[in-house]
């Protein structure tokens, strides 16, 4: 449960840390209620809340919340003493104290720029926490410290940055694109052409076929000259002659047909 609980910090404070800037030591800006909810279950938040947050904290709180406090009297007066323990950051407000919860509201201003983590266990001033990009918020369920997931706030305004920057690297990208002479449209079509085109396995299986096919044709091919050959080196004689033959003159037949072609031609 420890460990899973841990990973769950981390990855919050992870979104926190590459999204809005936080580092270590981590500022925890904390008020009345937070003190005197871990004083009622008995939590040193000193101890405590930098195990939670596995890291280096420093602790402040405003001179608003400190008068607000001691207000209460005498009720308070433990988690007076805590609150008094912490450091108190200059808030503007030193003449003239106002409420608790809008001083530190003030300390957040619009995008949490100082990137505190706020303690609290006012439900109103959670809710208008939550409006703030880049505000953490952290509270006690009774004896466990929470780090609140990252707000609607929060989320989608990293999501914007994010998306801004997707945004201007395309926008680079096409006019480097533009600056080398590269169309897109171009760079497409041969992809088109590819997908287009015939699966080249099912082709090297058509050609094999093909070629054992072909391979039996040509052997077949190649032997039909060589039956041809002797065919053509026959000599065809005609009835006459072969007459002639099986008389036994073949030879004076041969010599007269050729006497009688060279006079025909002579
Ligand atoms: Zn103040």
């Amino acid at each position: 449960m420890k460990a899973k609980r841990n990973k769950q910090v981390k990855k919050i404070l992870g979104f926190y840390e590459n999204n809005f800037g936080f580092r270590l030591p981590y500022q925890v800006l904390v008020d009345g209620t937070f003190c005197y909810a871990a004083l009622q279950n008995q939590i040193h938040i000193a101890d405590n809340l930098p195990r939670y947050l596995q890291g280096e904290i420093l602790l402040f709180t405003t001179s608003c919340v400190i008068i607000e406090m001691e207000k209460f009297g005498s009720k308070v007066i433990g988690a007076l003493l805590i609150l008094k323990q912490f450091g108190v950051h200059k808030c503007g407000h030193e003449k003239k104290a106002i409420p608790g919860a809008e001083c530190l509201l003030s300390m957040l201003g619009k995008r949490n720029e100082r990137h505190y983590i706020l303690a609290t266990q006012d439900k109103d001033l959670e809710n208008k926490v939550r409006q703030i990009p880049g505000a953490a918020l952290l509270y006690l369920h009774s004896k466990t410290p929470i780090l609140e997931k990252p707000s609607m706030a929060s989320v989608s305004f990293a999501k914007e940055k994010v998306a801004g920057i997707g945004t201007i690297q395309s926008g680079e990208l096409k006019k480097l694109k533009e600056a080398h002479g590269i169309v897109e449209e171009n760079l497409k079509k041969p992809r088109k052409k590819k997908i287009k085109g015939p699966n080249p396995l099912s082709c090297m299986k058509k050609k094999g076929k093909k070629n054992k096919q072909n391979l039996k044709a040509n052997s077949e091919t190649t032997e039909l000259p060589q039956k041809e050959k002797p065919k053509k080196k026959k000599i065809r004689y005609s009835k006459h002659i072969k007459d002639e033959i099986k008389q036994g003159n073949l030879v004076v037949v041969k010599e007269e047909a050729q006497k009688i072609s060279s006079e025909k031609h002579g």
